[in-house]
Order: structure tokens, then sequence, then C-alpha cells
């Protein structure tokens, strides 16, 4: 399927963030790394009346980021939907209680306000910066990773 993918300055925190379009369908994501911000625009359906596709919007604001590390080097990152909890922490440090788990690299980081709070870990530097120092850094293309 034909799409550019690009980094951009997150809408929201102004750090770095994939954007992907798939112009000819009309569907687009925005993910950032940094403070969990998303944006996902998706064919709903096609009207055949109207001849036209209809779709749906999405936009969830970003209040931080946990990321799981693997001992094999895989990760996953959680976007947080919400204002971070006590709960939330307890959660999140539960995961890590796992022999895959390389704790010492996972990181869970709050985003509120437009203040970053970690709350365990180290968060890389390339994720806690605005993306134009990010560039200014060389820091390689998240794209490309
Ligand atoms: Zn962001």
């Amino acid at each position: 399927m034909a799409s550019i993918l690009i980094n951009r300055a997150c809408p929201q925190c102004g750090g770095i963030a994939i954007d992907e379009d798939y112009y000819k369908i009309g569907e687009r994501y925005i993910y950032c790394y940094c403070c969990g911000y998303h944006y996902i625009r998706e064919q709903l359906y096609y009207d055949n009346k109207e001849n036209r596709v209809h779709y749906k919007e999405e936009e969830c604001l970003g209040f931080g980021i946990f990321r799981l590390i693997n001992k094999n080097g895989t990760s996953t990152i959680y976007p947080l939907e919400s204002p971070i909890t006590d709960e939330l922490i307890a959660v999140y440090k539960g995961k890590l209680e796992n022999n895959e788990v390389n704790r010492e690299k996972c990181y869970l980081i709050s985003y509120c306000d437009g203040v970053f709070t970690t709350l365990f870990g180290d968060v890389p530097e390339k994720y806690r910066i605005h993306y134009e120092e990010y560039k200014k850094k060389g820091y390689p293309d998240i794209v490309n990773l």
C-alpha cells in the first residue's frame, strides 16, 4: 500500500513523532514517542449513493509513555491515555516482574500541562527534547530504526 512515512514534531509536545500517510486511501496515523499523543484517520465505509468514503477520526491526547524492553531487544510502547495515577504506576511496575524483561531499560514518563515527569527508569534524551533539537543533535530517523 502506498504511504509516506516521515518524522515530525508532535502536535502536542513537540517531540519526535511518526506520521504515516496512506494518501491514496486517505488514511493517516500520527504517533508520538515522547508523550503518547496519537491521531488516527481510517476508512469507515464507502457510501454508494454519495460515491465517497466516510472516515473515522480519532485524536487521543498523550499523558506519557511506558516503554517495556525485553532482554531479547524487543520493546513495546504503551501510551498513557489518561493522567498518571498511583494505580497506573503500580500496574506498570507490575509488568517489570517478568524474567523476560530488561528492567534497567524500561521507563515510565508522564506528561501533564506541558511538563514531563520521569516516574522510573532512564528516559533516553532523544525522547525528552524537541524535534528541532533532535534533528540538530543528529539522531537517526526513528522510522529507520
Ligand atoms: Zn508528543
